[in-house]
């Protein structure tokens, strides 16, 4: 017998969705089914890195989807090959392995770590990550993450994953015992509010980790791929991380991402990792499509020329209304309200036509398609200024 349910109904209630079907995307644009068009700044959470349905995604997977969708993981295949090589060529790492999201990425770099503590130093597992990181709602990423409101979940937890503090290098060392294989970060911490990892920090993780013969794993799940003006955000510190994920903007808005390691840290034998769907052509030649044209050293200094408009506009507004600092890096940037209205915000501005992200209640985040134009930068700017205005938390200044 079918039950009569709404649509909706039929998809598990995992998050709080407002009652709009999105039916079409273009570039910083998107459309609801009944029409209804919105500026987005969300872009799937920093994941549309050349905006919604750029025709090189759309040409690459419709050429790909004719010749070969799915041959094996245990065959190789060109576009994966192809990715895989430019992605080394482009960076401080000698391997890759594919996956369909970040945790899975980050679920293998864990793996790896284990692998490598096996091999290397007598069974040590545990890998020190931060109060405030997320990481993936796998168990064992989310046993990674330090989010408060993952604590009391899904006990119990996977063990091996104690807490140290962003920014604070004594706080690494206390931790560091017999038992520990590595240390893992986000070099920006962006589900918490982005909040970045200073150069200094990163640079003392890596003497640190040099030092004690500790493997250093970079989640640049959110800040790789252009999203901070460089290819990879371990560059502005000038260290090689002996792991890194990716995820999001590799794909461009299709499920991809990638695990990458150095010679001395891919040490996965036969049997180790693999997937049903990773490295398959048709998600690899979306990859290839995103990193010909992220890559270019244009594209990423327009990244750095826009980011920097971005927070100066941001800097503007938060002065004409009273509210806090911006920080962050390239296009991912956050605007501190110093007030709860992060929520208020958003809603408002879903009903105005932008879509705004509020990671936390009192801190906006702006993570706009990084072909975001500077005219798409003021359009937001003003549907923003007039929300706050709306919500009567101008101070009257501009
Ligand atoms: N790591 C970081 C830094 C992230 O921001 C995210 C997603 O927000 C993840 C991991 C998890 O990636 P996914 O949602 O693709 O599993």
């Amino acid at each position: 017998m079918t039950v009569a349910i709404h649509p909706f109904d039929a998809l598990m209630d995992i998050t709080a969705r407002p009652p709009v079907v999105f039916a079409r995307g273009e570039g910083a644009w998107l459309w609801d089914d009944a029409g209804k068009r919105y500026l987005d700044f969300v872009q799937g959470w920093a994941v549309n890195c050349l905006g919604h349905s750029p025709p090189a995604i759309a040409d690459a997977l419709a050429a790909q989807a004719k010749l070969l969708l799915t041959p094996s993981p245990a065959f190789y295949n060109g576009p994966s090959v192809k990715l895989a090589k430019a992605l080394v060529d482009q960076s401080c790492f000698r391997q890759v392995f594919f996956t369909n999201s970040g945790a899975e990425a980050n679920e293998g770099a864990i793996k790896l770590a284990r692998k490598y503590g096996a091999l290397h130093r007598n069974g040590a597992y545990e890998i020190i990550t931060f109060e405030g990181g997320f990481h993936g709602r796998t168990l064992a990423t989310m046993s990674a993450c330090g989010k408060k409101a993952f604590e009391p979940l899904f006990e119990p937890k996977v063990p091996g994953f104690p807490k140290a503090k962003l920014n604070d290098i004594d706080s690494v060392k206390r931790l560091i015992g017999d038992k520990t294989i590595g240390v893992m970060l986000e070099p920006i911490q962006g589900e918490a509010g982005v909040w970045p990892a200073t150069d200094e920090f990163l640079q003392a993780l890596r003497a640190l980790t040099t030092e004690q013969g500790l493997l250093l794993i970079v989640d640049e799940i959110q800040t790789g791929i252009g999203r901070t003006g460089k290819l990879f955000h371990y560059e502005h510190a000038g260290i090689t991380p002996d792991i890194m994920t990716l995820g999001k903007g590799i794909g461009g808005g299709v499920p991809l991402a990638a695990l990458l390691a150095t010679e001395a840290a891919s040490c996965f034998a036969h049997g180790d990792q693999g997937g049903t769907f990773n490295g398959n052509p048709l998600m690899c030649a979306a990859g290839l499509a995103v990193l010909q044209q992220v890559a270019q050293p244009d594209f990423l200094k327009a990244v750095t020329g826009n980011g920097l408009f971005l927070e100066s506009e941001l800097q503007r507004l938060s002065a004409r209304h009273g509210l806090g600092s911006v920080r962050g890096k390239g296009l991912l940037l956050a605007l501190d309200l110093k007030r709860p209205i992060g929520a208020a915000i958003v809603a408002e501005g879903l009903q105005d036509g932008v879509l705004l992200n509020a990671p936390q209640p009192d801190t906006l985040r702006f993570m706009p398609a990084l072909n975001v134009t500077r005219d798409e930068i003021m359009q937001m700017i003003t549907m923003l200024d007039t929300i706050l205005r709306k919500l009567g938390v101008a101070r009257c200044v501009g």
